[in-house]
């Protein structure tokens, strides 16, 4: 994939090998946003927690994305599923407390 765009990273945990980092990607030419494992490369349409099957190696499809914006992410109804953003210097927030 490879980009210098400012990764957002998911609380999810990757359901193929468990430890995973979870980060939002956005497919370019749909725009529309997935769940990827740094760990594993897994990739997903769907939370993972919310049952999604895997769909994809990220290292291996064949249309181009880039690191999904905070926008794309509230689009898409996971704003409650970030955890934090890389790169900003931020320390990571917890999880939401409800
Ligand atoms: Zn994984």
């Amino acid at each position: 994939m490879g980009s210098d765009g400012e990764l957002i990273e998911s609380f999810e945990e990757c359901r193929v090998c468990t430890n995973g980092l979870i980060q939002f990607w956005t497919r370019s030419d749909t725009g529309r946003v997935f769940f990827a494992c740094e760990e594993c490369l897994m990739g997903y349409w769907e939370p993972p927690s919310r049952g999604a099957p895997t769909f994809l190696f990220t290292n291996e499809v064949t249309w181009p994305c880039r690191p999904a914006t905070r926008d794309e992410v509230a689009e898409a109804g996971w704003s409650d599923l970030v955890w934090r953003r890389t790169g900003t210097g931020l320390v990571a927030a917890p999880k939401k407390e409800q």
